[in-house]
């Protein structure tokens, strides 16, 4: 028998729908799905024992095919400003990182959906360090119930710590879809986490044959990182574009939008490179690219890391950029830069775990309490 087989299924990243027919299977009821859900996700509990509603029978049948299985945390950082860094092993062996952002009246949890990602878009670290492996749906929804569990206890006052879920971690989560999209479903469920369907947004630079599949799938938000008002510009930043162009793109945006009704709106990410993307003509590029499209702006001042032989434009640069677009009539925001302090910010997430020998010998230290 293969190791595959042999592993137990891994019940935390089970939808409604997946538990539903395994109950049907066994000859239970469906509405006992309901139950178990609340228990994982509300309760988090980890051990079928201690699910008091539920027959013995059920518990010990569901104990031998599977279990509750959590990703383990690594290391647990928390930034000056309250921004939060988690580093989590994958089953892979290989770690990921998970950061959360308190503000006023919100907390936004940046969750990962690979480990390392295949696209190489110029300026992101998780892109040089290459493609590892997927994440599975438990270890996707796993990171909403780790944070959840710990910021319950930071913020008892708030009625939910994690407010938002955005799909900005490492990894590019249309080419992980079908794990993604259970983990999404989990979030959004009330039996789940219950977050807003608003308030959960899938983030991709490009896959455009996975956005045409999540018309069929989902109503989550979504974001595109464009980073760049022409092809040729593009093609040098976010690789992919050269297989899907700008004008592919914003036509399957243009129809995910239908799914989203009136009021909401996709975003787009635009990360700005000192002398590569930040210039008047770049703005007015982009309005007109854009005239038609309705859409929010998220301007991201490009976060530096060793080695990227790039660098971050002055705020001066930054601020005329956004007011370029607000003058073009289009709602801009600015992305602030929180936990500096922890290398918690966008494009930074590298997993710590550059190389193979370098990762064996931090879990050795772990291992032996150095770390
Ligand atoms: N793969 C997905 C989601 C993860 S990246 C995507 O590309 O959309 C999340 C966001 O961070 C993307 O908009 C990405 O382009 C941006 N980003 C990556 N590296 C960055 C960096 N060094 N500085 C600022 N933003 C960066
Ligand atoms: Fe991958 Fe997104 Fe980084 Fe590009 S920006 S390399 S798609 S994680």
């Amino acid at each position: 028998m293969s190791e595959v087989t042999e592993k137990k299924v891994n019940f935390l990243g089970y939808t409604k729908a997946q538990w539903e027919a395994l109950l049907e299977q066994l000859g239970e009821k469906p509405y006992r799905s309901q139950q178990i859900l609340k228990w994982i996700h509300h309760r988090y509990i980890d051990d079928f024992a201690d699910m008091s509603d539920i027959s013995k029978r059920l518990r010990d049948q569901l104990a031998e095919i599977g279990e509750i299985r959590e990703p383990e945390v690594i290391t647990e950082k928390v930034s000056t400003d309250g921004t939060r860094k988690w580093l989590i092993r994958a089953e892979s062996g290989s770690a990921m990182e998970m950061v959360f952002i308190p503000e006023d009246g919100r907390g936004t949890l940046c969750v990962s959906s690979q480990v390392g990602c295949a696209l190489d878009c110029s300026f992101c670290s998780t892109g040089k360090q290459g493609f590892n492996s997927d994440l599975t749906a438990s270890e996707i929804v796993g990171q909403v119930r780790i944070a959840r569990k710990v910021l319950e206890k930071v913020y008892p006052d708030r009625v939910r710590a994690v407010t938002n879920v955005v799909l900005m971690g490492m990894g590019e989560p249309l080419l992980n879809f079908d794990n993604v999209i259970a983990a999404v479903e989990l979030m959004m469920d009330d039996l789940g986490y219950g977050i807003s369907k608003r308030k959960v947004t899938i983030s991709t630079s490009g896959v455009v044959p996975g956005i045409y599949k999540l018309i069929e799938t989902t109503d989550a938000s979504l974001a595109i990182s464009l980073h760049a008002p022409n092809d040729e510009l593009r093609n040098q930043l976010v690789p992919i574009n050269r297989k899907y162009p700008i004008a592919d793109l914003l036509e399957a945006c243009k129809k995910y939008a239908k799914n989203l009704g009136e009021k909401r709106v996709i975003t787009v990410e635009y990360t700005l490179i000192d002398g590569v993307n930040e210039q008047p003509e770049h703005a007015a590029q982009l309005a007109k690219l854009l005239k038609d499209f309705p859409c929010k702006i998220n301007l991201i001042p490009f976060n530096p890391f060793p080695g990227s032989g790039y660098k971050r434009p002055s705020s001066v640069a930054v601020r005329a950029f956004q007011d370029r677009l607000i003058g073009a009539g289009f709602s801009v925001t600015t992305r602030t830069t929180r936990g500096e302090d922890i290398n918690a910010a966008c494009g930074q997430l590298v997993g710590e775990v550059a190389d193979k020998t370098r990762r064996q010998e931090k879990y050795q230290r772990i291992a032996a309490g150095a770390v």
